[in-house]
């Protein structure tokens, strides 16, 4: 296996992170990763934060996941700018939009994911921004760093993208306005009491975030950009510039045409192979089981896309092992890091530990009795620990951390 030919479609986190894993675990045949941006596979999470400042002195290069030697030297083919548009399962071949047609023994489509469009009229407008690539930060950073302005920017869904960008362009000078469809903030990802804070925490740096409340329109004249949002009771909001954030949708149009399993996302399995077990599928793309969930779903986060590219380059390298990993996640806001470890949806109890109004505390969240989760705001000991918890499988009661003066560092030396 060793010797095998094998291609990435998809150069971001999880391809790139898995061609290097194929490597580091010992695979001597050629690897080809295949990424349709012309960059050197990067780091999204930035593009939401850091680089987004006029003045940040962060630039693309500083986001790069490897050196361009790096792929010289470990002898992995990239081919940048250019798009897989074909499978062939009986061939194993993979064709591309330029004509070429590569060989494989193993596929690994690491496709990620794509905003989901705004269905409403005026969408399309100039002055309508995304954030996904690298292209779409740069036109957003151009425009946020427009001389001497105040712009009016709304932002549409108060999810981890649109509240990032909250906080780095209310950071910036300009006056921000969140519209959100439902009646909390990050309502599907973390618990009620830290989207009551990270929502407490935006109205007083500035923001007007907007709960319940949809868009009907993008108003403008003719075809001209955008200069208002029009909500469904009729308001409009002065925007220079919108930015939609409104969630993603899986690439899987390759999977679906090479007929693959796909529902919202590839499916795979415990070793994340497709229906067809030549081919893989990991990262945003992929709709993996679970454990922690207990069921099959899609994740979209680094560290999901990197633990899927170790474990993919084991199944491919001969020493399949399932996939167990332990979902964690980031975001920063006004310099406030919100750390979450493990997967905090169904809990049916919380317990709070620290201070929110100092903005240091931790939410940890119960199932059943038993520690599902924590959301961590500036406490990253906390984070660390029940990640440790979680993965050992200690256990954790919410009697247990509601008796006063508990500490979870005590709890951190017995398991040492
Ligand atoms: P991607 O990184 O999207 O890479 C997929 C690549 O495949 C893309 O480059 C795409 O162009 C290419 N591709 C698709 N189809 C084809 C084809 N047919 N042929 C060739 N190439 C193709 N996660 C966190 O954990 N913490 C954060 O703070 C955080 N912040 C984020 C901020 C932003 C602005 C964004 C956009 C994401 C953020 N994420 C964060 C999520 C994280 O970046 C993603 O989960 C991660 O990048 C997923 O990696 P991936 O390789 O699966 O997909």
């Amino acid at each position: 296996m060793a010797g095998q030919s094998v291609v990435i479609v998809g150069a971001g986190q999880a391809g790139s992170d898995a061609a290097a894993a194929l490597r580091s675990q010992g695979h001597t045949g050629p690897i080809t990763l295949i990424g349709e941006e012309s960059h050197l596979p990067y780091q999204r999470p930035p593009l939401s934060k850091a680089y987004l400042y006029p003045t940040g002195g962060v630039g693309l290069v500083d986001l790069e996941l490897r050196p361009a030697s790096f792929y010289d030297t470990q002898g992995v083919e990239l081919l940048r700018g250019e798009e897989a548009v074909r499978i062939d399962r009986e061939t194993r071949s993979l064709g591309l939009r330029s004509g070429r047609e590569l060989r494989y023994d193993s596929l690994v489509l690491a496709t990620g994911a794509r905003p989901r469009k705004l269905p409403v009229p005026g969408a399309e407008r100039p002055g309508v921004f995304v954030l996904r690539g690298a292209d779409d930060a740069e036109a957003l950073r151009q425009r946020l760093a427009e001389p001497d302005r105040t712009l009016n920017v709304v932002v549409i869904g108060a999810g981890f993208i649109g509240l990032e960008l909250a906080s780095t362009a209310t950071r910036s000078g300009h006056r921000v306005t969140v519209v959100e469809a439902q009646p909390r903030v990050l309502q599907r990802a973390l618990t009620e009491e830290m989207s009551d804070w990270l929502t407490a925490e935006h109205r007083s740096r500035g923001v007007r975030l907007l709960l319940r409340r949809e868009v009907a329109e993008l108003l403008g004249d003719g075809s001209g950009p955008v200069r208002a949002v029009r909500l469904g009771d009729g308001e409009e909001l002065p925007a220079d510039l919108a930015v939609v954030g409104i969630g993603v949708l899986p690439n899987v149009d390759l999977a679906v045409r090479a007929g693959l399993a796909v529902g919202d996302g590839i499916l795979v399995d415990e070793h994340l192979r497709t229906s067809d077990p030549a081919i893989f599928a990991i990262g945003d793309c992929a709709r993996f089981p679970s454990r922690q969930a207990g069921r099959p779903m899609r994740l979209e986060s680094v560290q999901n896309a990197s633990d899927q590219a170790r474990c993919v380059a084991a199944a491919i390298c001969g020493t399949p092992e399932p996939y167990t990993a332990l979902p964690w996640f980031w975001s920063e806001q006004y310099g406030h890091r919100l750390q979450i470890a493990g997967l905090t949806a169904g809990h049916d109890r919380t317990v709070l530990l620290g201070h929110p109004a100092q903005a240091r505390f931790s939410v940890l969240c119960f199932r059943e009795g038993r520690l599902i989760g924590a959301e961590s705001v500036n406490r990253a000991a906390d984070h660390g620990i029940v990640r440790r918890l979680l993965t050992s499988g200690a256990e954790l009661t919410p009697e247990q951390v509601a008796v006063p003066g508990f500490d979870l560092k005590d709890l951190n030396r017995q398991l040492v």
